[in-house]
Parts: structure tokens; C-alpha cells; sequence
């Protein structure tokens, strides 16, 4: 592929901090860039507390089991997404129950609240989920292509329920909501727990990795003991709990650093292209790029293009191939996680419009370094095939 959907761009201090770590032989799980990187997120998000790990999906699992999640009990997540915070869920031991999606791909909230009033209970400090008699432990909410989820009703429903919020950030790093709304925080803040990645995919990355934050004191202690082995007595070796060989390397956090600091410039790039395209792309009869909510600043990780197949006279199939055969990279939706094999036979609650936006969407080309010519040639075939 000439071009490719979503890759890395390394341009800065990489090389040079990855090389610091060679040259002092600080390449393992202990060292400064760990240190420093933590410092780092916690500033630029505006979190109290954080934790390195070895990928998101890892973060997500940790979170899962701080938030008290055990086996038998429910947990609310999106049926539209990438399947790593469904997969958490399963490590627990918990089953998912899953939920439709907004206009902009997210966990309907409407669909959620309605979930919540009609189908649980509420009693003695536990929501049971009325149907399978299950503990509702855990909701969460998926910052879906860097579009940030509505959060305010849905930490409002949690909170006088019992329910714990972990969110999955891992998409949504440099989104933050409008000043006016939720105090402008940071996506991955809002809930007891928030969960990042630095996949090669993601708008930064340190290869592979994960970043666990929370504003509680006492849950970001555990975070450091779970990822680390569970160490009770670290020069002994005495270990009270099952533990995790979850840190992120000194190498990984390394490059993480190096791609924090472009990071400002890297949404700047992403929010230009993200308006290039769709001046162009919502004047082609038949197809428009996917709005984003307007009640938060997005990181455009991802940019979905939309199909009317009976304006646009073509489908995404046939789109995907011709893109293909152009040497454009691109990708529909995540197939639906309530139809996986492994998730099939657990609950989807009213599940319609997810089906509708995975038949119309293809994500399109979206890497920082995307130059104006593969953007016009993207357009070139979407215009003429
Ligand atoms: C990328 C991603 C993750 C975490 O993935 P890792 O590859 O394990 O870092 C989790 N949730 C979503 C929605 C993601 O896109």
C-alpha cells in the first residue's frame, strides 16, 4: 500500500532518547523515562495518578479488577469497538452486556440510561441486573475514533448505583471536552479509572503500551503493586496477591516521551486534515465525513467516512477494493461484538443503529504524516473510482 491508514510518525527526539537508554543499559522495566512519561501523561491529561503498562488492553484488564469486577458479575460496554475492552472484561470473568451506539459511534447513553431504569435494581449498594439476577459492576464507556462520549448522565447514573466507570481512552489521547462542559477535562479522567494505548496505530506511540490514571490515592497504589508483580516485600520476594508482569519498559517510555512532546503539533496537523477532507468529501453527492460531537476538542484520530450507497451509487465493499487497487489503505468498522463467537451468547441490549453505521462507514487514510497529495488522491478516487 502507498498509503497506509494509520502509521507512526517519528520525527523528533526518538532516536535520541531510545539511544540514551542503550548507552546506560537502562533498557528494562525500571528507569527514568518510566518515571518521567508517567509525569508526563498525568500533566497533559490532568490526572492525579498513572501508570505505565505494557499495552492498553493490559491497562483496561488491571482497571477491570481495581474496580472490584469478579467473576459472575455484568459489565456495561459498547458493542461498536475495537475488542480489546470486551476481551478485558473477559479476563475477569465477568460477562459484557452490550450496548448500541450514538450518531458519532459511541455507547448510546439514551439506550444505556434506559438499560439501567428498566432492566436493573438498585438494592443495599448493588445494581442486579433483573433478567440474569448478575451484580452490574462495571460500566465502560469507549472514546470511539477519539470522539469523546457523553459522560455527565452516564457518571451521573453510575454514581448513586454502585457502578464503577473505567473509561477507555485508548483512542481519544488529546481529546478534551469544550471549557463549558464537564470543566473541560481530559477523556479518561471523568471515571474512576481511565485507560490509554501507545500502540503503533494510536495518534502517539511507544511501539506497544498502556497507561493506567486515577484520581484515587489508593487504587494507583495498587495499580503500581498489580502491574509489578504483586511485590510485598520486594527484596524477598514475598508476594500476597496474584501479580502481573505488566510494566512498560524503560525503551517504550523512552519513545513515548519523545512523541508527547510533538503531541500538540500532531493534533494541530490531524484537526487541518481532518477539515480538508471534509470540505471536499460532504460536497461528493452520496458521501460525507462523520461530524464530531461539538461539545469536546477531538484528536481526529480517525476520520469515518460515510456512504449512501443509493446516492453514491456504490457500497463500502466495492469502495474498499477500488481504494485497494489504488494502493489506499482502508478499513471498515470493527465487526460487532456481541456477534463474535466467543461473546455471541451474552446480552445485547436493543442493538440497531450499530448494525446500520458498520454497513455505511470506511475509515479512511488518517496518519499525521499524510501529505495534501495522498489526500487529494484519496479524493481522486472517491470522486472518479
Ligand atoms: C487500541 C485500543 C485498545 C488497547 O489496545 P492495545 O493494543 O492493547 O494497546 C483498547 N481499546 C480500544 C478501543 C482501542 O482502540
Amino acid at each position: 500500500m502507498t498509503i497506509p491508514l494509520s502509521v507512526p510518525h517519528i520525527s523528533g527526539n526518538e532516536w535520541k532518547y531510545v539511544k540514551e537508554c542503550l548507552d546506560t543499559e537502562w533498557v528494562s522495566s525500571a528507569g527514568g523515562y518510566v518515571d518521567t512519561f508517567e509525569k508526563k501523561i498525568r500533566e497533559f491529561v490532568g490526572a492525579r495518578c498513572s501508570a505505565a503498562c505494557v499495552n492498553g488492553t493490559a491497562a483496561l484488564q488491571i482497571a477491570l479488577k481495581l474496580a472490584g469486577v469478579e467473576p459472575g458479575d455484568e459489565v456495561i460496554v459498547p458493542t461498536l469497538t475495537f475488542i480489546a475492552p470486551v476481551n478485558a472484561v473477559g479476563y475477569t470473568g465477568a460477562e459484557p452486556v452490550f450496548m448500541d451506539c450514538d450518531a458519532y459511534y459511541n455507547m448510546d447513553v439514551e439506550k444505556t440510561l434506559n438499560f439501567l431504569n428498566k432492566e436493573t435494581v438498585y438494592r443495599s449498594g448493588r445494581t442486579v441486573d433483573r433478567k440474569t439476577g448478575r451484580r452490574v459492576a462495571a460500566l465502560v464507556p469507549v472514546h470511539i475514533f477519539g470522539n469523546a462520549v457523553d459522560m455527565k448522565p452516564i457518571l451521573e447514573a453510575c454514581a448513586g448505583r454502585g457502578i464503577k466507570v473505567v473509561e477507555d481512552a485508548a483512542e481519544s489521547m488529546g481529546t478534551r471536552y469544550k471549557k463549558d462542559y464537564l470543566d473541560g477535562r481530559h477523556t479518561g479522567t471523568l471515571g474512576d479509572i481511565g485507560c490509554y494505548s501507545f500502540n503503533g496505530n494510536k495518534i502517539i506511540t511507544t511501539g506497544g503500551g498502556g497507561m493506567i490514571v486515577t484520581a484515587d490515592k489508593k487504587l494507583a497504589f495498587e495499580m503500581r503493586y498489580l502491574t509489578n508483580q504483586a511485590k510485598d516485600d520486594p527484596v524477598r520476594y514475598v508476594h500476597n496477591r496474584v501479580g502481573y508482569n505488566y510494566r512498560m519498559t524503560n525503551l517504550q517510555a523512552a519513545l513515548g516521551v519523545a512523541q508527547l512532546e510533538r503531541l500538540q503539533e500532531f493534533l494541530e496537523i490531524k484537526k487541518n486534515n481532518y477539515r480538508y477532507y471534509k470540505e471536499r468529501i460532504d460536497n461528493i453527492p452520496g458521501l460525507r465525513l462523520a461530524d464530531v460531537p461539538g461539545y469536546a476538542e477531538n484528536n481526529h484520530w480517525m476520520f469515518a467516512l460515510q456512504i449512501e450507497q443509493k446516492e453514491y451509487g456504490r457500497d463500502r465493499e466495492e469502495l474498499m477494493r477500488i481504494f485497494s487497487d489504488n494502493g489506499i489503505q482502508t478499513r471498515p468498522v470493527w465487526h460487532l461484538n456481541h456477534l463474535q463467537r466467543p461473546y455471541r451468547k451474552c446480552r445485547a441490549y436493543l442493538v440497531e443503529r450499530a448494525l446500520r453505521m458498520l454497513e455505511i462507514t470506511l475509515n479512511i487514510p488518517c496518519s499525521v504524516n499524510l501529505t495534501r497529495k495522498d489526500m487529494d488522491k484519496v479524493l481522486e478516487v472517491l470522486k472518479n473510482g
